[in-house]
């Protein structure tokens, strides 16, 4: 099953025990691990101050283990909770690290307990209710499960203090207990219903984000398949003709001369009637291979123009270059050797090619390029074919190249 399929599948059958397949939970707590260890980071700092400050309630409630308290507090819990941090923080366990969330509490509800237990004070009963602001605090930020293990966990333990004091029936034993499993029964439910909703907006998320993928990576193909030949794998003639502009501009605009060829297979119709349609296909494409080839220099556009004929335009190039490239063009695609019997020029495929070069400047338009070289190939297939005729850049004028 591919990701996005799990994703939906998993969102379909819902996660009513909070844990979603395993390729899935493991990229959940890959992906959340770095805000979770943040967040568990400062709630633990804070835990340390907060505890530190509830010696407050220690010196009302059980004055004669202040000293114990302060010792435990400060002594113990803190800089065991802070080097359990910085461990977390140099190695990345993001499982463990919330089973050590419930260990945080668990230790802090154990000291509470313990002091408890080990006061004469009248008030030691009453002090228990710190455990209910260490389920509050830890379940404001632990996951659901191992909260329920710490929340059960001190929920036995409190059940065994109020026994161990002989309280179990009485007014305050009763409140007490009543108020921790009240407060850890609409914690659990929060905390619950909060990793859920987490958990559904993470599947959701990563829904959005494949369907965005799909859709980027469709409207990337179209783009290609709209400036493209289908045949070829050439650009086709509307990118011909957006690059042309483009290119046409920046030259106008930078003063320097740019270039066009137009390439005209020769005697193809003569090769489609002896070989047939599909075979004259398999030449365009070799053709087409050749000329990209050729022409690897970046900044140069090779485009199917239409039919057998395919159009080069050159940026930043002066007719002498685009001329020695067109004659490199003709010499590889005679050499590549493509068999025509039925050419009357040569035994192989060859090409005629009409070459110009301009400066653009305002008020001229491409069309005059176009035109050039469009009387140049003409000139090139009355000599003979197989050659590169360039234009002379002013006027017009032939000025023939034999290849
Ligand atoms: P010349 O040397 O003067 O260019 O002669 P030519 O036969 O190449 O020129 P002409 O324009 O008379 O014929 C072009 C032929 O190209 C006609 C058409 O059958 C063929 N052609 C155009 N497009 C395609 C195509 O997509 N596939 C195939 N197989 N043939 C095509
Ligand atoms: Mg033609
Ligand atoms: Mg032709």
């Amino acid at each position: 099953m591919d990701r996005s399929t799990l994703v939906a599948d998993t969102l379909g059958r819902g996660f009513a025990r909070l844990t979603f397949p395993a390729p899935l939970e493991e990229q959940f707590l890959q992906d959340g691990a770095a805000q979770r260890l943040l967040l568990i980071q400062i709630a633990g700092v804070g835990s340390v101050v907060f505890f530190a400050g509830v010696v407050l309630a220690d010196l009302f409630m059980i004055p004669d283990r202040v000293g114990l308290a302060i010792a435990l507090r400060a002594g113990v819990y803190g800089p065991l909770c802070l080097a359990g941090l910085w461990f977390f923080s140099r190695f990345s366990l993001p499982r463990m690290v919330e089973w050590a969330v419930a260990g945080g509490g668990l230790m802090a509800a154990g000291i509470s307990l313990f002091l408890s237990l080990n006061s004469q004070a009248p008030q030691a009963l009453a002090h228990l209710v710190i455990l209910n602001v260490v389920v509050i605090y830890a379940t404001m930020i632990g996951r659901f499960w191992p909260m329920l293990v710490m929340c059960l966990l001190i929920a036995s333990g409190h059940g065994y203090a109020v026994i161990a004091k002989g309280d179990v029936f009485s007014g305050l034993g009763m409140a007490t207990t009543l108020l921790l499993l009240s407060t850890i029964v609409f914690t659990l439910y929060g905390n619950y219903t909060l990793e859920h909703s987490d958990r559904k907006v993470y599947l959701l998320d990563l829904q959005e984000n494949a369907l965005q993928f799909e859709l980027t990576e469709a409207n990337e193909a179209l783009a290609r398949s709209v400036r493209t030949d289908p045949l070829t794998g050439l650009a086709n003639r509307r990118h011909f003709d957006d690059f042309m502009t483009q290119v046409w501009a920046h030259s106008q605009a930078q003063h320097t001369s740019m270039a066009l060829m137009l390439i005209d297979i020769d005697h193809f119709k003569r090769y489609n009637d002896q070989r047939g349609h599909p075979a004259g296909d398999r030449c365009l494409c070799d053709v087409s291979h050749v000329l990209a080839g050729t022409l690897r220099k970046s900044g140069d556009l090779v485009a199917r123009w239409g039919g057998e004929e395919f159009a080069v335009v050159m940026g930043n190039a002066s007719l002498d270059m685009a001329r020695s490239t067109a004659e490199r063009v003709v010499e590889a695609v005679r050499s590549a050797a493509l068999p025509h019997g039925a050419s009357s020029t040569a035994p192989v495929v060859t090409v005629s090619i009409g070459v110009a070069a301009m400066t653009p400047w305002p008020g001229v338009s491409p069309q005059t390029l176009i035109q050039q070289a469009d009387a140049a190939l003409y000139r090139a297939k009355a000599l003979g074919r197989n050659q590169a005729v360039a234009a002379e850049e002013e006027g017009g004028a032939l000025n023939r190249a034999r290849a």
